[in-house]
């Protein structure tokens, strides 16, 4: 019966040479059998199934051996009996060529099926159940065959009615003819399928669109169809590229043009691919999971065909079984959307539907890449209606922003534009480049916000921990109410009671064995009765004996209370506690205080102690320092009395360090005072000695000598410490300079006088300027000039002898 539906054509669309004579005149024939097959665990955009299998195991044809990961994740399963001999990643048919997981079976030979159970779909439907039949098909590894491997549970769920049910056989690329031959020879078992699709998505009309190439299927799904029982048309479109598009066929046959960013099924339609549903039937009818699927053979094969070939076959095999010894470069896919594939050594997959052996013939090198003439030839092509040139730009520029602004996402990689392209540019492998940076940076994207969202609950989850815990600590340091105290004490107490009786109770039955096992019962004791040990003395033991008693008593008492007495007594020792504390604390506050203040008054007295934190200070016992200052006081009395008696400065002199002495530290203080009976006797030495070397010199040395003899008097009073010097030493390095200045003075000659006085003068000048340092020694200064004056009185006797002597 003619197809009477209007056709609603879409936009663009091309013509290449269908090639499609090549493999269609055979029937579809099984696949060879190899020895190794390499199954990949990814299969869609959603999550690599999980091997459930170990390398070593026996697996039988059709037995699981990955099950899904996630909603959006099929089962796989074993193609042929035989051994798993790896789990690892290898390299896949996909057109980075990169490794993913896979599993490998060698084949025993045997294509050993398991048991295998049909699903009674009809029941779980009847009973409303169709989640129990999407499982199903999830279990049995069912995804679109068409090529994006879509989990086909997913399209099955969420539509209580559906307006349309599309059923796709188009196969619009070139040389692709599986759906062709697969519609032609299953064509029953095809409609048995949309049968079920049809029920469990409760679909209100069933339109299958075949493109008009393909006149044979057409015949054969109508056939089918004609003894189904419910309402199906076949629609014949046009052939035209890509009519195969879902988005093209829904157009092509509802006039409903999906927009971008929305789902067909929320416009009422739904679209299966026609191998797709046939999978659907065999796991549902046949209980047969996904293991193989029908692949079409081409291009420069000596055999082509389609073969029913087992998911994980290399590809390798294929080319041999198609007659082919040498393998050259294959496209994975139609010559439009397809790809060269990286080896010819990866395994079939399900999205596999054509291998096209590439020869010089029908794929001549392709011409070089020239710039865009911007002659819009690929925007008139587009069946998405997109501005290719400028997708080709903003792609090429890594302008990613702007791609997706011009819709870059609607792209169906269809390659329609690239084949009209005068300048041979290949416009879909720079949309796929932008698609996957995109794709990239989005993920990057969403890890960095996963991160981010567990940093910020981390620390939420610190916060909470540590309110509960401050919370919990509240509660425990909070009192407790009376009553509750009351209750739990008396609870405590009974317990206490209890096991004090059984540990009795215990101790009499150990006692009463003891007993009944006979031997000899050790000597009584006169302490036996108190328990005190035998080598106590009496005197001693009684003492033990009455403490016992009174400890006893107190205790009978103690038990004797009620449990409100008992908690009564037990809240008074707390409070006595309590009471105890806080005397305590208060003592040590009031301790603290003062000691404060007195820190404060010696910080008031002592500059030294302003400059230093007083915290740091070790505390100076108040009494202590006053006594110091006491003994230094009169100290000072004394010591400026005996100045007072000798005359002069001296009371100033000496008076000058008691004041530094009463506000020093007490280290200071505890220094031992300066005896002046010692200074007295060291002033006195000094005098005699000045006086003796005068008398024996004769003329004005005295007052020379009497100077450093003040001097050392004060000088003495400030050094008292230090050892007194010899005074042998002194005397012989004061002959010793008298000797030098002689025999410098004799050397010279001439003004012999003013050449010696002159020395005298500033001696004692930078003398007396030396002696104001405090780091050159005053007694020493005194002997030098004391030595010099000797030396000067020399040098003048000897000279007024030898003026004489000229005279
Ligand atoms: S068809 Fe090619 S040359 Fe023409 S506008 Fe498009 S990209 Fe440019
Ligand atoms: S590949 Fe993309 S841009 Fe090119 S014609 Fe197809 S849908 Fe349009």
């Amino acid at each position: 019966m003619e197809s009477i539906r209007e056709i609603f054509p879409f936009h663009g669309g091309v013509h290449p040479p269908e090639m499609k004579e090549l493999s269609n005149r055979t029937p579809i024939v099984n696949g060879p059998l190899p020895k190794r097959l390499v199954i990949p665990l990814q299969q869609s955009i959603g999550n690599p199934a999980k091997a459930v299998v170990s390398v070593g195991d026996l697996v039988l044809k059709g037995q699981a051996i990955a099950v899904d990961d996630g909603n959006v994740s099929v089962a796989v399963h074993a193609p042929t009996s035989g051994k798993i001999v790896a789990i690892d990643a290898q390299q896949v048919a996909h057109p980075s060529g990169l490794a993913e997981w896979c599993i490998t079976i060698e084949s025993d030979g045997r294509d050993e099926w398991i048991a295998r159970e049909r699903f009674d779909w009809k029941a779980a439907l009847e009973r409303g159940d169709a989640k129990s039949i999407r499982d199903y098909l999830q279990d049995m590894g069912v995804v679109g065959l068409g090529g994006a491997v879509f989990p086909s549970h997913l399209k099955l769920a969420g539509r209580e009615a559906l307006e349309t049910l599309i059923i796709n056989g188009a196969e619009c690329e070139p040389y692709i003819t599986c759906d062709d031959r697969l519609m032609r020879e299953r064509a029953i078992e095809i409609v048995a399928g949309i049968s079920i699709v049809r029920k469990l998505l409760n679909a209100k009309e069933v339109l299958i669109g075949v493109e008009d190439n393909k006149p044979e299927a057409v015949a054969a799904l109508r056939e089918a169809l004609s003894n189904c029982g419910f309402a199906a048309e076949v629609v014949v479109v046009p052939t035209l590229y890509p009519s195969g598009g879902a988005k093209q066929l829904i157009k092509l046959l509802t006039n409903k043009e999906v927009p971008s960013g929305v789902r067909s099924t929320d416009m009422g339609v739904q679209c299966f691919n026609i191998a797709t549903v046939y999978t659907i039937y065999a796991a549902l009818e046949l209980a047969e999971p996904v293991i193989s699927r029908v692949v079409t053979l081409t291009g420069g094969v000596r055999k082509p065909g389609n073969v029913e070939a087992l998911i994980g076959t290399p590809i390798d095999d294929l080319l041999e079984f198609a007659g082919l010894d040498t393998k050259p470069n294959c496209i994975y896919g139609g010559p439009m959307m397809g790809f060269t594939l990286p080896s010819t050594k990866v395994g079939l997959t399900k999205a596999g539907n054509c291998i096209i052996a590439m020869d010089a013939e029908q794929f001549p090198e392709k011409p070089r890449e020239m710039p865009c003439i911007r002659c819009g030839e690929c925007a008139v092509a587009c069946p998405q209606e997109l501005q290719p040139m400028d997708l080709y730009w903003f792609s090429r520029a890594k302008n990613f922003g702007k791609a997706q602004e011009w819709n870059l996402f609607d792209c169906i990689e269809c390659g329609a534009c690239a084949y009209v392209c005068p300048s041979s540019i290949q416009l879909v492998d720079y949309y796929r480049f932008a698609k996957s940076e995109i794709w990239e940076a989005e993920r990057a994207k969403k890890s960095a916000d996963l991160a981010r969202e567990r940093h910020e609950f981390k620390q939420f989850r610190e916060e909470r921990e540590k309110e509960e815990k401050a919370a919990r600590l509240a509660a425990k340091a909070a009192p407790k109410p009376a009553a509750t105290a009351t209750a739990a004490s008396a609870e405590e107490q009974a317990a206490a009671d209890d096991k004090a009786a059984k540990i009795k109770a215990a101790m009499a039955r150990a006692a009463a064995k003891k007993a009944e096992e006979g031997g000899a019962a050790p000597p009584a004791s006169p302490n036996a009765e108190a328990k005190i040990p035998n080598f106590v003395s009496p005197e001693k033991a009684a003492k033990i004996k009455e403490s016992m008693e009174k400890r006893a008593a107190e205790k009978a008492a103690l038990d004797a209370l009620t449990p409100e007495e008992r908690a009564a007594r037990e809240a008074e020792r707390a409070a006595k506690i309590e009471a105890a504390k806080a005397a305590a604390a208060a003592k040590k506050a009031a301790a603290a205080d003062t000691e404060g203040e007195r820190a404060s008054a010696g910080n008031a007295a002592s500059d030294v102690a302003a400059d230093t934190p007083a915290v740091e200070k070790p505390a100076i016992d108040p009494d202590k320092a006053a006594k110091i200052r006491a003994a230094m006081a009169a100290a000072a009395a004394k010591k400026a009395g005996t100045a007072v008696k000798e005359g002069g400065a001296a009371v100033e002199t000496s008076a000058a360090p008691a004041e530094p002495a009463v506000t020093e530290p007490a280290v200071e203080a505890e220094k031992p005072a300066i005896d002046p009976e010692k200074a007295a006797k060291i002033r006195a030495a000094m005098a005699a000695a000045a006086a003796k070397k005068a008398a024996k010199e004769g003329g004005s040395p005295v007052a020379s000598a009497q100077e450093p003899a003040e001097a050392a008097v004060v000088e003495a009073t400030a050094e008292a410490e230090k050892p007194a010097i010899d005074p042998e030493k002194a005397a012989k390095i004061r002959a010793a300079m008298a000797a030098a200045a002689a025999k410098k003075s004799a050397k010279e000659g001439g003004a012999p006088v003013a050449s010696a006085e002159a020395p005298v003068a500033p001696a004692v000048a930078e003398s007396a300027a030396e002696a104001a340092k405090p780091a050159i020694d005053p007694e020493k200064a005194a002997k030098i000039r004391e030595a010099m004056a000797a030396a000067a009185a020399k040098k003048a006797a000897k000279k007024a002898a030898e003026d004489e002597g000229k005279a």
